[in-house]
């Protein structure tokens, strides 16, 4: 079965090394990085896992999806605000049978990549794996957590059986859910409330708890998001999902947000698919937004200032 993983980075090079495990793959990593990608096809995908340092020499890592041709499944993991880039960049391992995944955060990813691949043949799902890049093909495993996986119309058929199954033979712990699409709203709603603060705060999660000012700009930005999911006729997995994005700050206490390491590594955020798209969607719904709003821009400005 031949994998392709579009977008290597720090989570794309954690689900192809493990699925480069099971008999009978053939794993590709398909990334615009070429430093990564050179020091992939030398040493293998390291990872930092608590147990020590692993190396998995299963894969190949290229730069231009021509030389793979035609996969089985395509599971996407560019940044959100690359996705329909990275598609129309990887039209070549796209085929008329190839599954495309995304495991992606934010929204919009399913839309980006139905503008490249027939809509029919995207699976989409959410990961509460973590993961840091620490250096050209060097990963640091950090959380392990379930992948859960469906298809967007929640239909439980065999192709996300098949799929579920394979990740399970992987070591990643994998559920099926017949409403994926309320899962990445979910997690979308964790994330309007934690990451965008944390990037204008410098906190780390746990520390946004403890300034009943911030609290309120969180509560905020959530109960916006949740209105605008509302609107949408979204149903979302958490009747409290204020209390929901407060329980993930404080499990997560120490972690930097992802948001905040990409701002402090001078990248590129994933703002407009997380507070930005809130405000989009609320436009469309009549559903006004303005802390999520504010958190966009600001967030913007601070992201242009790091460049
Ligand atoms: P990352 O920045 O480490 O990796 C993205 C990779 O995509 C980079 O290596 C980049 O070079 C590559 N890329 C950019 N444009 C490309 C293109 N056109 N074609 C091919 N590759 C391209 O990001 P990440 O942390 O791995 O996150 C990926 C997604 O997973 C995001 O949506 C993120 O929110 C989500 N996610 C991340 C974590 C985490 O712990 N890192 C956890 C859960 C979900």
């Amino acid at each position: 079965m031949k994998i392709v993983v579009v977008g290597a980075g720090a989570m794309g090079s954690l689900y192809g090394a493990l699925l480069s495990t099971v008999a009978g793959t053939e794993v590709w990593l398909l990334d615009v990085w070429a430093e990564h990608v050179e020091a992939i096809n030398r040493d293998g995908v390291i990872m930092e896992e608590p147990d020590g340092i692993h190396s998995y020499r299963n894969v190949r890592a290229v730069t231009n999806a021509k030389e793979i041709g035609e996969a089985d499944l395509a599971v996407i993991f560019v940044k959100s605000t690359l996705t329909k880039k990275a598609m129309e960049e990887s039209k070549a391992v796209f085929g008329e049978k190839t599954l495309v995944l995304s495991l992606q955060n934010g929204l919009g990813n399913i839309e980006q990549m139905a503008s490249v691949v027939n809509e029919g043949n995207i699976l989409a799902g959410t990961t509460a794996h973590g993961a840091t890049m620490l250096g050209p093909g060097k990963i640091r495993h950090a959380g392990r957590g379930k992948t859960i996986l469906g298809e967007p119309d929640g239909c439980r058929t065999g192709r996300v059986q098949e799929t579920a199954a394979l990740f399970e033979k992987a070591g990643l712990e994998t559920e099926i859910s017949e409403n994926v699409i309320g899962l990445i709203w979910d997690k979308l709603l964790v994330n309007v409330g934690i990451n965008a603060l944390t990037v204008i705060t410098r906190l780390q999660n746990g520390k946004l708890l403890e300034h009943p000012e911030i609290i309120a700009l969180l509560e905020a930005a959530v109960k916006e998001a949740a209105a605008v999911a509302a609107a949408s006729g979204i149903k979302l997995g958490f009747a409290d999902p204020v209390a929901h994005a407060k329980e993930v700050c404080a499990a997560t206490s120490q972690n930097k947000s992802s948001m905040l390491q990409d701002v402090l590594n001078g990248r590129k955020t994933e703002i407009d698919r997380i507070n930005g798209v809130i405000v989009r969607e609320g436009e469309k719904y009549g559903v006004p937004a303005p802390v999520n709003f504010a958190l966009t821009n600001l967030v913007k400005f601070i992201e242009g200032e790091a460049k």
